[in-house]
């Protein structure tokens, strides 16, 4: 229950609650600001399962974002006095934290200044504002400054599981592939009308991601009639990055890498996420350490020179020393670029329904584990992102050699260029000079099968927001 006197900052508060009261059915937050004397106050009241406790903060507010922070510093002071949960990236509950810091930076504030508002204001701890601020300056060098180049997303809701921790595929992923023809058959239609969107409005395309789902999850001739149409519409030789994800070992085949070289596509995701078999299992997967290898091994022996893999930390009966080895395995193949995941739950996953308990314990540690060892390996933090309940409140980092950063991950996650996205959840987003404006796909692929018309219509309404001018 949420109780807010004289404010309305009913998201900010609700963000704090989030963080430190995941399962927030019994929480109550009564949160009040008063005015004195060019000073503002907030209250915060906050009952959990039997605890209470109160936090006062106050300061001078001239902007709406000085009275978002109060409020959120009232409550965070509150709230962590009843939560054993850690809050490493304190009262910054946004999904980019970089985001805020690179404008901090770009607006002329030294690196010491920084640090010092994300560690005072924000409540951000040393060691991630230092993170925030060595992935700003990594997106300076990889994010385009020019609005013409655009992304290109291309979604393939389909696995041939669903991992436990999921609930972005249906929970009958063997089912839903049933419906992979005709998807792929809409999906080249709407290959055709975004580009020529694109053409019409002068934009040219700086990179082209497969996600998913699972991109290979799609027989061999669906892959290459995928890419044809892609071929047909986009002028690949002039693109600077393509991704395929082939995130799932258990797709991948000599045939379809082949597809993918032929594509144009030089990037691939392989995705073991742990080294442990019996965790593999656990989680659904579908697929052992050793398919994983299987597959790797095949991808660099056919020509694939840009390879990311998923780990993720904190997954079901998981210690620290286990995830230390999964690291040490990894980094010994010399991936180009290596991805750390925090586990986070989704709403409507297996392991929620089953109410699984998820331990944090030692979560941190292989966060910091996996940032030493890449570190030592030569790869860098480049990109990072939240989610809203991941475990321990950590992040996603994605590491990479010099050279090998994926510029789609950094183009998106900093909101320097516009994506447009198709297929099943596809969420376009426009990023103009004055806002960022975004139009949705529908999210699951039947729906995106029979009200396909639909979505075209929403589509063809782009260049028209493109070319609207506000105010
Ligand atoms: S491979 Fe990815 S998208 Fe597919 S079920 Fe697993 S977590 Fe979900």
């Amino acid at each position: 229950m949420l109780l807010l006197n004289n404010h309305s900052f009913k998201y900010e508060t609700e963000q704090i609650g989030l963080l430190f009261f995941p399962q927030h059915e019994n929480l109550k937050i009564i949160s009040n600001l008063t005015e004195k004397d060019g000073l503002s106050y907030v209250h915060t009241e906050i009952e959990y399962e039997g605890k209470s406790a109160s936090f006062d903060f106050s300061g001078v507010c001239e902007t709406k974002k000085d009275y978002a922070n109060l409020i959120k510093r009232s409550a965070f002071g509150a709230a962590e006095k009843i939560s054993d949960i850690p809050a490493p990236w304190g009262i910054l509950t946004g999904i980019r934290p970089a985001k805020p810091v690179r404008k901090m930076l770009e607006d002329g504030a030294a690196e010491d200044e920084v640090l010092a508002v994300l560690k005072d204001t924000y409540l951000v701890t040393d060691k991630k504002a230092r993170l925030a601020i060595d992935i700003a300056k990594a997106e300076r060098n990889l994010c385009t400054n020019d609005k013409s180049k655009v992304s290109v997303y291309i979604g393939i809701p389909f696995c041939p599981t669903r991992c436990s921790y999921c609930s972005f595929i249906s929970h009958d992923a063997s089912k839903m592939i049933k419906l992979s023809a005709e998807y792929v058959k809409k999906l080249c239609e709407e290959i055709k009308v975004i580009s020529k969107i694109i053409n019409d409005l002068g934009l040219s395309v700086r990179n082209l991601y497969f996600g998913g789902g699972t991109p290979t999850a799609l027989s061999e001739s669906e892959l290459k009639t995928l890419f044809e149409a892609v071929s047909e519409n986009f002028d690949v030789s002039q693109i600077e990055e393509f991704t395929v994800e082939a995130g799932r070992p258990d797709t991948i085949t000599r045939e379809k890498l082949s597809a993918i070289l032929e594509s144009g596509a030089r990037r691939i995701s392989i995705n073991p996420q742990t080294k442990w078999d019996e965790t593999l299992k656990r989680i659904g997967r579908n697929h052992t350490f050793e398919d994983f290898l299987n597959a790797y091994n095949l991808a660099r022996e056919m020509g694939f020179r840009n390879i990311n893999c998923d780990l993720i930390a904190g997954l079901p009966s998981e210690t620290p020393a286990m995830f230390s080895e999964t690291c040490d395995t990894l980094l010994k193949l010399s991936p180009e670029n290596l991805t750390v995941h925090t586990l986070y739950i989704k709403r409507a996953s297996r392991i929620k329904a089953e109410h699984e308990k998820i331990s944090t314990a030692g979560i941190e540690e292989m966060v910091d584990t996996a940032a030493e060892k890449c570190k030592e390996k030569g790869l860098f933090p480049y990109y990072l992102y939240k989610q809203k309940t991941t475990s321990g409140n950590l992040e996603n980092v994605g590491y990479s050699k010099r050279g090998f950063e994926c510029l789609y991950n950094s183009d998106t996650m900093s909101d320097s260029a516009s994506v447009f996205a198709l297929g099943a959840g596809g969420v376009t987003k426009l990023v103009m000079d004055d806002r960022i404006e975004r139009v949705f796909n529908f999210k699951n692929a039947d729906d995106y099968i029979n009200k396909f018309d639909e979505i075209i219509k929403r589509k063809e309404s782009i260049p028209k927001i493109f070319t609207r001018k506000e105010g």
